[in-house]
Formats: C-alpha cells, sequence, structure tokens
C-alpha cells in the first residue's frame, strides 16, 4: 500500500487537513479535562501514531487522518492525557476511560488497521506491551 513507505508529498497534501482534524478533537475533548495545551505538530512518522514531550508538546500523525473516527479520538485522548500522567500507570487509563470507556476495543482496532496504514516497527511493539501491564 501507498503509506507504507515515508511519502513527502503524500504528507505535504494531508497534513493540514490532519492538523485540522486532530485540533478539533483536542479541542472538544480538552473542553473535559481543561490540561494546559502547548505545541501540536503534526508529524510523517513512521511507526508512531502520537507522543506527547517531557515538555508538554504533542506530536500526531498526519497518517491519523486515514483511521475511523473513534479510533483518532482514542489517540488523541491518549496523549492528551499524558499531560497529566506522563507514564501507561491504572492512574493514567482510569483518565483515558473518563472519556473513552471503550478504549480497550479502540487500541484493538488502531492494532488491527494500523498494519494496513504504518510500518510497524519495533518500538510500537514495545509500547504495546507496556500498555498491556497498565490497563488491567
Ligand atoms: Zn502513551
Amino acid at each position: 500500500m501507498l503509506l507504507h513507505r515515508r511519502n513527502t508529498k503524500h504528507y505535504k497534501k494531508y497534513k493540514e487537513n490532519a492538523r485540522a482534524l486532530v485540533h478539533a478533537r483536542l479541542a472538544y475533548f480538552n473542553a473535559f479535562y481543561a490540561f494546559p495545551l502547548r505545541r501540536v505538530a503534526i508529524k510523517n512518522s513512521k511507526s508512531r501514531w502520537g507522543s506527547c514531550s517531557k515538555l508538554g508538546n504533542l506530536n500526531f500523525n498526519y497518517k491519523l487522518l486515514f483511521l475511523p473516527i473513534q479510533v483518532i479520538d482514542y489517540v488523541v485522548v491518549h496523549e492528551l492525557c499524558h499531560l497529566k500522567e506522563f507514564n501507561h500507570s491504572p492512574k493514567f487509563w482510569a483518565l483515558v476511560a473518563q472519556e473513552i470507556p471503550d478504549y480497550l476495543a479502540r487500541r484493538k482496532l488502531l492494532r488491527r488497521l494500523e498494519r494496513q496504514v504504518l510500518e510497524i516497527k519495533k518500538p510500537a511493539r514495545r509500547a504495546r506491551r507496556t500498555w498491556g501491564t497498565g490497563s488491567g
């Protein structure tokens, strides 16, 4: 599939659409959480859907645009909640569950779909194992 490789043209074409969508969903969910938002960047990452830096900057993969909205919302809320809990502890997952009670099902769907959209590398697999321990 086209999306398997890093494709700059594709990224440039869809980056702003992805930014608009991510910002809209962040605003929607942060109306509930009210965490202080810093910089939000849209990246052309090979193996991650989103990340949160120690400084509180959020990064999202532009390819989120090609996933169903319930999965996008899960990724957005996941990274948003890292602004409060910089870990994958039960406390973190409880925070996610406040807005996404069925986050386990959505995560499962994400894992199934990402094989079609991203080339999954080792860091993503490691992250999945970490999530498995904290979520109960
Ligand atoms: Zn995380």
